[in-house]
């Protein structure tokens, strides 16, 4: 698939300090990626380089295959045919929904305008509400008009920061999987930056994850969820905990929760010091299992309960009950483990 976007080692300096070194990224044309990373990490700066913003130190962006930045030369925003969404939206106040979207539009004529403007409306779910003033709409409503604006002149990429965190928690992963729908049916190639994973999760077709600077994961959700490439993502995306352990065999660990069998054989010796990182549906509820702990904390999530429970052995491991399996903080429960596969790292990886 042809490649519409692509960063080859790409460096972002301030003040003469690398804010984002060595970063590599190819987005096919068509896919909608996210750059997912805590605060200060570099996401805004890469996304402020793909736009024409910031200059480069290092490295290059080829947008369509043409150079739109390299050290000494960036391409001004307004030639790189992009669409932006940002996290305040910034629609005016002053313009009804069917102005706010047809501003950046010239050369058109009158009704050209208006038939694109119902069609986009149409598009983002708000038919019929041309005549309406951005006060007049909920936040969900207004992050889709400034989309539906963002898309307007046919951009071939869309780049969006933080575009949903002004929205509600409930609002905000129904609100990105809507915005992946309009821009999948419409082919449209995005890039999304934010520090919130369900938000990454709902829009994109791959993750990068960053920090300091520097992409430690490019990767499907599935696989960030399931085979981290490091302790840093494993905690990042999802919950769970790390238990210390050693190999018993080459596919076999033993930790506090006993000796477990993951699906690949890891690389160190027997007895080699390793972290294994189980997630809260790696430990189930079972009366008769193998194992009791205590619960210590409980966090209702509607079908289930979270629940964060003391082992025996002192370490604290967290495990999703069905709903109905309800205990009191102090009840002692049984658990066993069933992961069809282990996430190992080496002990005292850096984190
Ligand atoms: P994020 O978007 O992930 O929060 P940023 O790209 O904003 O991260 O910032 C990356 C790094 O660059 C941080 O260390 C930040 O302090 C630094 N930085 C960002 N903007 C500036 C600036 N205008 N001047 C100096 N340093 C900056």
């Amino acid at each position: 698939m042809a490649e519409l976007l692509e960063l080859i080692d790409v460096e972002c300096r301030y003040n003469g300090r690398a804010a984002v070194s060595a970063l590599d990224l190819h987005v096919t044309t068509g896919s909608l990626v996210s750059l997912l990373g805590p605060s200060g990490s570099g996401k805004t700066t890469v996304l402020r380089a793909i736009a024409g913003f910031h200059p480069l130190s290092a490295g290059a962006i080829l947008i369509q295959g043409k150079r739109a930045s390299i050290p000494g030369y960036t391409l001004p925003p307004e030639q790189r045919r992009l669409g932006m969404v940002f996290q305040d939206c910034a629609l005016f106040p002053h313009l009804n929904v069917s102005d706010n979207i047809a501003f950046g539009l010239r050369r058109m004529t009158h009704a050209n305008k208006r038939d694109l403007v119902r069609e986009l409306l149409t598009t983002v779910g708000l038919d019929g509400m041309e005549n309406r003033y951005p006060h007049e709409l909920s936040g969900g409503q207004q992050q889709r008009v400034a989309l539906a604006r963002a898309l307007a002149p046919r951009p071939d990429l869309i780049l969006m920061d933080e575009p949903f965190s002004n929205l509600d928690v409930d609002m905000r992963e129904h609100v990105s999987s809507e915005v992946r729908n309009i821009l999948k049916r419409q082919g449209t190639t995005a890039v999304l930056v934010t520090h919130d994973q369900s938000e990454a999760f709902a829009l994109a077709d791959k993750v990068g994850v960053l920090r300091e600077g520097k992409l430690l994961q490019w990767d499907t959700p599935y696989n960030l969820y399931h085979e981290p490439a490091c302790t840093f993502v494993a905690d990042f995306i999802g919950k769970g905990v790390f238990l210390n352990g050693t190999l018993v065999t080459p596919d076999t660990v033993r930790t506090e929760l006993g000796v477990c069998k993951g699906n690949r054989a890891y690389p160190w010796g027997k007895d080699a010091p390793i972290e294994v990182l189980f997630r809260p549906d790696d430990i189930v509820s079972d009366p008769d299992g193998p194992l009791r702990a205590q619960v210590t904390q409980k966090a209702f999530k509607g079908a289930e309960i979270l629940y964060t429970l003391r082992l025996p052995t002192g370490g604290q491991v967290l495990s999703l009950f069905p709903s109905h399996v309800d205990h009191p903080v102090g009840a002692t429960v049984g658990i066993r483990v069933e992961a069809d596969h282990l996430v190992v790292f080496p002990r005292n990886q850096n984190r």
